[in-house]
Formats: structure tokens, C-alpha cells, sequence
């Protein structure tokens, strides 16, 4: 879906005000368990594909685009986009649904946490994020007959969303300042954003190969996490995208 056609989708159900609680629980109890996880048109974020490679015992970025990636390009911008490759069975269930549930539990993308709860957001007065949330109720879902009762705020935190939100959200802000520039991509630009968004860890060579940070005003504390950490890679490249294609300085600045 379109970021518009998202938006329609979450306005056309009812919101979750604060506060507000709804019902459900997902478990190998409920009759329809692992229903959900197949024939999915499963959207995968640059957080996402790094935290699967993690479950994944730090699988190569390559392997992982290579046997278990669909890219195409976003349609209202023409930026590199992931979906999760679903198997090629009768079902086309996803490659890591086992019969006693998820095989990724700890690294399962923002989207499967997220479910049933749909959630929009838009910058606040005061640049912050502010969020609204709506339940999306498949009928074939048997969780909603549960009698267990969540906000919004306690369901976000059960399913360990805050890192998701923070990078998706970073993320969904350089989409949006790329859709608003209207710009398009040649081919070297769109290796340089899939390979900073998606393949952290070959990210974190070119940075050493190319000598990036001589040209960039970086304290040496965030360069040793970049390059020990992924997660650090890829917040950096957010920064770097928004710099080098849309000259978008916030937390970084080219050397004097
Ligand atoms: S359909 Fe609903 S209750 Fe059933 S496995 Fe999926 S999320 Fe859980
Ligand atoms: S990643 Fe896990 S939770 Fe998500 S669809 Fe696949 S098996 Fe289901």
C-alpha cells in the first residue's frame, strides 16, 4: 500500500482513543494460531531487515536480500523498497512459521508486533511524533475472543516496538522529505540508499573503504559504534541519506 492508500485504510477503522482499552491475545491456544502468517504482503523497513538478520545469527545482508527479499521501488517516490519473500507452497506461508509458532519471535518485524493495532503518525507543532492508533480486526482472528486487556501504550511496550518505532520513524521522515523534494533516482543513487537502508554491514566497509568520515564532522564516540554496531550503522546512514541527496544537516555537517 501507499502511504495514502495506509492513511485511508486506518481512517476507514475505528480509533483507539487513549486510555481505551481493547481485547485480545494471540497464543497455540486459539484456534486460528498462525492463520495470520502466510500470504502476506509483508513490507519489511530498513529496522526490520536488521533485526531479522540478527534472529538469523548475523546473516550476511547479501544472503538474506538474495533468498529471502523481494526489492522493488517504492511508487510514490522511486526508493528501494523490501518484502519478505513468501515460500513458494500451496499456502505461501512465511519462511519462519513452524507449528508451535514464529521461529524469529525475538527479531519478528515492527508489523507483526504491531498487529492487531494499526498506528498513524504526523509531526507535532513542536517537530515531535504524534501517534494515533486503530484496531484492525480480521474477522478469521479468534485473539479479539481473549480476555486479556491492553492500551495502546501497554501493547506497544508488551511487543518491545520502541526501537521499531524510533528507526521506522526516522525512516518514514526521509520517504516524506524525498516524496516533498519530488526528485528522482539515478542508478548510483539508488545503490548508495538501498545500501545504507538495508545492508548495514556493507555500509559499515564502504564507510571505511571510501574514508566517509574525513569528509564529516563526527565525534569518534559515534564513529567506534558505527562500526561496531548495526544499529548505529544504520541510524548514521539515515543521517548521511538526508545530508548527501537532500542536504539535510539535523545531526550531521560536512567538515569546514
Ligand atoms: S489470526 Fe489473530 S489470534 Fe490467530 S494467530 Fe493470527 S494474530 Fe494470533
Ligand atoms: S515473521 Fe513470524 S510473526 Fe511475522 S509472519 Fe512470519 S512467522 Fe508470522
Amino acid at each position: 500500500m501507499t502511504q495514502d492508500a495506509t492513511q485511508e485504510f486506518l481512517d476507514s477503522l475505528p480509533e483507539l482513543k487513549p486510555g481505551e482499552r481493547f481485547a485480545f491475545a494471540c497464543h497455540p491456544g486459539v484456534g486460528c494460531f498462525n492463520a495470520c502468517c502466510g500470504d502476506l504482503n509483508l513490507v519489511l523497513t530498513p529496522y526490520d531487515v536488521l533485526r531479522l538478520r540478527r534472529g538469523l545469527g548475523g546473516l550476511p545482508s547479501r544472503v538474506f536480500v538474495e533468498n529471502l527479499g523481494e526489492v522493488s521501488q517504492r511508487r510514490d517516490t522511486g526508493l528501494p523498497e523490501m518484502r519478505l519473500r513468501m515460500n513458494k507452497d500451496e499456502k505461501h506461508a512465511c519462511p519462519f512459521v513452524r507449528p508451535e509458532g514464529c521461529s524469529v519471535y525475538a527479531d519478528r518485524p515492527g508489523a507483526c508486533r504491531t498487529y492487531p493495532l494499526g498506528r498513524a503518525t504526523r509531526p507535532g507543532p513542536e517537530g515531535e511524533t504524534l501517534e494515533q492508533f486503530f484496531v484492525v480486526c480480521e474477522p478469521h482472528c479468534r485473539g479479539f475472543e481473549q480476555e486479556r486487556q491492553w492500551t495502546a501504550g501497554e501493547w506497544l511496550q508488551d511487543q518491545g516496538l520502541s526501537p521499531y518505532n524510533l528507526s521506522n520513524d526516522r525512516y518514514m521522515q526521509l520517504v516524506s522529505a524525498w516524496r516533498a523534494a519530488g526528485r528522482g533516482l539515478d542508478s548510483r543513487r539508488m545503490s548508495m540508499v538501498f545500501l545504507a537502508l538495508y545492508q548495514p554491514d556493507d555500509f559499515q566497509r564502504f564507510l571505511r573503504d571510501m574514508k566517509i568520515f574525513e569528509r564529516l564532522e563526527v565525534e569518534a564516540e559515534r564513529m567506534a559504534r558505527i562500526f561496531a554496531d548495526e544499529e548505529a550503522a544504520l541510524d548514521f546512514g539515515l543521517d548521511w541519506l538526508g545530508l548527501t541527496l537532500l542536504g539535510l544537516s539535523g545531526n550531521l555537517r560536512p567538515r569546514g
